[in-house]
């Protein structure tokens, strides 16, 4: 997925910046970088953070970088951000989102004779790069973005910093977020709201979907009003959001209890205790657990001294082991127990099936495990946040595959919480993976734990509505 921070500022503004973007580290974890205006040039870095925690890594390079207005990323993805000299001048650029005709921008710019576009490793072009060339064949940056917005199929906020400040827009959806914090003499722009308090700014301004704005030192200036039309991501709320973080006026724990409260409301399971898959489905847990008035503990404890940062490796074998060697187990109190496991979501299902091996091998009486979302039936089109390259790798699809003999049989129905071949679904993966009992939670609750009008709301990896 990815996250990205701006900050400008009277005084130096790099010590923010470098906190800032880290505090976006759940968001992605392939490259990570920062760009600093100084009043004539620009400094840059970049590194890759695959192995290895963002400050760490950026910490040598504070020293060589001072200037009031800067912009950093966390990138699943191209390293960002770039540096462009055009016809607008010189700036830096950096983006967040997904661009499903790339190839195609890529084509139409081709044309014109005058472009190149650097190549990365594999033959693949930088997104961001295509974007900053949509945005040069405009006569300002603000008509650039627009044309950004209009051409892309997918989504795209960024930060384009320039002499004369960040400009600052949200994708033309509003699928991503992305909100102005304040403090005496300085504003800072974040996908993350998290990143505020610590750094001593307080919420001052939410863009709108596809709104664009100038950040100076003097003010917020509005380019481009919001449309009129929203759909933030609902899976913000569930998983990739952090908890501290609030979007559209909702905290992301808060939405997390509230949902909890309604799954226990809507079951009846006697059990022992509720737990939570660390991290994400602990504070869904914990609703749950508090609404059902049923103990809530704490099974697995994740092993933070060297595992603190959400790595994602490449491949599913070593995802899988990670996840098995990051959460320790407490077998004292999985031994001879009726445990109810609540996690945000089921994607593949594998690590939950060897999570659940291992409280049996532990001697779990029972296992029930509560899904705080509703099964994932489509890849996600506009962010980057799986890397699944074909919707067979969901367990959904393996089981509408095995149920009807093809993958894509009746998914209207499977979507549909109230029909019996949805039943059918989560009884056959709750069997593959050996559970006591499943249930997921359905789409209309999860929407009304959020809080905001369902029609501001994308769901389409759950429905596949767009
Ligand atoms: S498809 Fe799912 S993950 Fe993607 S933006 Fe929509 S709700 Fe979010």
């Amino acid at each position: 997925m990815g996250g990205i921070f701006g900050v400008v500022s009277k005084n130096d503004c790099v010590m923010d910046l470098y906190f800032g973007t880290d505090y976006h580290s759940h968001l992605g974890t392939s490259r990570g970088g920062m760009a600093v205006w100084s009043g004539r040039s620009f400094s840059r870095s970049i590194h890759n953070i695959e192995n290895v925690q963002f400050r760490s890594k950026f910490e040598v390079d504070l020293s060589s970088m001072s200037g009031n207005m800067g912009i950093g990323c966390i990138s699943d993805n191209e390293p960002q951000p770039l540096l462009v000299r055009s016809h607008l001048g010189h700036y830096a650029i950096t983006t967040v989102g997904r661009i499903n005709n790339l190839d195609e921008l890529v084509d139409h710019c081709l044309k014109s004779n005058l472009m190149h576009f650097l190549e990365m490793t594999r033959g693949e072009i930088n997104p961001t790069e295509v974007v900053s060339a949509l945005i040069d064949r405009e006569s300002t940056i603000k008509d650039g973005i627009l044309r950004v917005q209009e051409t892309i199929d997918g989504s795209c906020s960024l930060l384009v910093l320039t002499n004369n400040g960040i400009y600052a827009a949200r994708d033309r959806l509003g699928r991503t977020p992305l909100v102005i914090g304040k403090k005496e003499g300085a504003y800072c722009v974040s996908f993350e709201s998290c990143a505020f308090a610590n750094l001593g700014y307080s919420m001052h301004y939410e863009l709108g979907p596809g709104e664009i704005v100038l950040i100076t030192p003097d003010g917020i200036e509005q380019l481009n009003p919001p449309g009129n039309k929203m759909k933030i991501c609902s899976f913000l709320w569930v998983y990739f959001g952090y908890p501290s973080s609030t979007y559209e006026g909702v905290n992301v724990e808060i939405m997390r209890n509230r949902n909890g409260a309604i799954m226990a409301r809507n079951d009846k399971v006697d059990v022992d205790y509720v737990a939570g898959i660390p991290d994400s489905g602990v504070a869904h847990a914990i609703g749950y657990s508090n609404e059902a008035k049923i103990p809530y503990v704490r099974p697995f404890i994740k092993y933070t001294p060297t595992w603190s940062r959400s790595f994602i490796p490449q491949t599913q074998e070593m995802r899988n082991l990670i996840a098995k060697m990051k959460l320790m187990p407490i077998v004292d109190l999985i031994n001879g127990k009726k445990i109810l496991f609540c996690d945000d979501s089921i994607v593949r299902g594998t690590q939950m099936k060897e999570t659940v091996q291992f409280l049996y091998s532990h001697n779990a009486k029972e296992v029930h495990i509560r899904s705080a979302c509703p099964p994932l039936l489509f890849n996600c089109k506009y962010h980057n946040f799986s890397r699944s390259k074909s919707e067979m790798e969901l367990i959904t699809r393996r089981a509408i595959q095995f149920l009807e003999g093809d993958s894509n049989a009746h998914l209207d129905e499977y979507c549909d919480h109230r029909t019996e071949r949805y039943c059918r679904m989560v009884e056959y993966i709750g069997k593959q993976l050996n559970f006591t009992t499943l249930k997921y939670q359905t789409l209309p609750d999860m929407l009304d734990a959020i809080g905001l009008p369902h029609e501001n709301l994308c769901t389409y990896c759950w429905n596949g509505l767009e």
